[in-house]
């Protein structure tokens, strides 16, 4: 078995749509990124390729290349699951934790963990989806960005 820890920090920015765990969530404002900056998806890639040893998120999707801009982190998603496959991994199970002040995530969280199963092939009890306030602490707290924390298990 093999272990991998992925972590990602988007800012907010006005005139953005806001992309959590693959899902369009209504807010003011949405993250910034070359991609749709959807901070759940990059630390999950970022975790599934750590497990790997197959370098992180950049290495594969560079933002200097004008092939990813404003991609949906989805196609990012799906394409590192095949990565994985290809060196032979399956994934035992991915657990993520989004810190985030407002909006409330709870309404979404089935929505995101059915739709990151999908593009991963995996069943929906193999991923978990968890969101925290940070009590107003920080630059999350102070609703200036999101971040992101995922650690998976592969098994090869
Ligand atoms: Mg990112």
């Amino acid at each position: 078995m093999r272990i991998g820890f992925g972590y990602d920090v988007h800012r907010f920015a006005e005139g953005r749509d806001l992309w959590l765990g693959g899902i369009k969530i209504p807010h003011t404002k949405g993250l910034l990124g070359h991609s749709d900056a959807d901070v759940v998806i990059h630390a999950i890639c970022d975790a599934l390729l750590g497990a790997a040893s197959l370098g992180d998120i950049g290495t594969h999707f560079p933002d200097t290349d004008p092939k990813y801009k404003g991609i949906d982190s989805k196609i990012l998603l799906a394409e590192t699951g095949k990565l994985i496959a290809a060196k032979g991994y399956t994934i035992q199970n991915i657990d993520t934790t989004i810190a985030i002040q407002v909006p409330k995530i709870a309404p979404y969280i089935e929505m995101m963990r059915s739709t990151l199963s999908d593009l991963l092939s995996i069943r929906m009890d193999q991923i978990s989806v968890k969101a925290t306030t940070t009590e107003r602490l920080g630059f999350e707290g102070r609703e200036e960005g999101v971040s992101a924390y995922a650690v998976v298990l592969l098994d090869s």
